[in-house]
């Protein structure tokens, strides 16, 4: 299990509790946009963390904090994610995993094993422009598909929690693409959408954020796909 950071502490990353956050490297995808990329491009020129110390933290927190969350890079790449899992659930800790959910099999697999309490996916675009959101020229979304199945059919009678959630470039994201991907997941429990900021460690260039008001105009369009609608990252 490759971990490559650790967040002690944050009220932002787990909706409603108090949470610390484990950052994986690796990911299959390219977003241009990512804030990641050091863990997307080169995961092996970043320290690598013993899970052993991070997982004695969490053992040393039980009571103080209520949940974990696991991002990346891609978690549900890496192999020793389901043990991982088992540890920290079995500390007592509530999980929540950010995906961009191109591997159904492994979120199956781990929501009908109960090592999963809140699914954060990423809904990168509509589906036609998916492969120049991902930055993987001719990729077929179909993966994409199952997973969003997979949340709205399956998550809820399972009691595990979701949303969607896409990150709203100028360069990539008309209005009408987001009706598009609203069409996709109609009827879902929650869809937000976050503003876009250069960190200036991105993969690609070039790109740039809606104003605030353009934003909130985008947010109000979405309201109707999803029975939760937000925007974050927006005074
Ligand atoms: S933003 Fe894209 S490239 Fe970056 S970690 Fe997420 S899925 Fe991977």
């Amino acid at each position: 299990m490759e971990l490559h950071g650790f967040n002690r502490f944050t009220l932002l990353d787990y909706p409603g509790h108090m949470a610390c956050t484990i950052f994986t490297g690796h990911c299959n995808f390219r977003c241009p946009f990512c804030q990641n990329a050091s863990l997307v491009l080169e995961p092996e020129s970043q320290p690598l963390l013993p899970p052993g110390e991070i997982l004695a933290t969490l053992k040393k927190r039980r009571g103080i904090l209520e949940g974990v969350c696991v991002t990346g890079g891609e978690p549900t790449l890496q192999p020793g994610l389901e043990s991982l899992l088992w540890r920290i659930r079995n500390m007592g800790y509530l999980v929540k995993l950010d995906t961009n959910g191109f591997l159904p099999d492994v979120l199956e697999h781990l929501m009908r094993k109960g090592l999963v309490n809140y699914i954060a996916m990423d809904l990168k675009n509509s589906r036609m422009r998916y492969p120049e959101t991902t930055g993987i020229p001719g990729l077929d979304p179909s993966p994409i598909d199952r997973s969003i199945r997979l949340l709205m059919e399956e998550a809820p009678s399972l009691g595990i929690e979701y949303e969607f959630r896409t990150t709203v470039v100028r360069e990539l994201h008309t209005p009408h693409d987001l009706e598009e991907a609203g069409e996709w997941i109609r009827g879902a429990k929650a869809w937000y959408l976050q503003a876009f900021r250069d960190s200036g460690t991105l993969i690609g260039s070039g790109l740039t954020g809606y104003d605030a008001d353009s934003l909130h105009a985008m947010a109000a369009l979405i309201r109707p796909y999803a029975d939760r609608t937000g925007l974050r990252g927006v005074d």
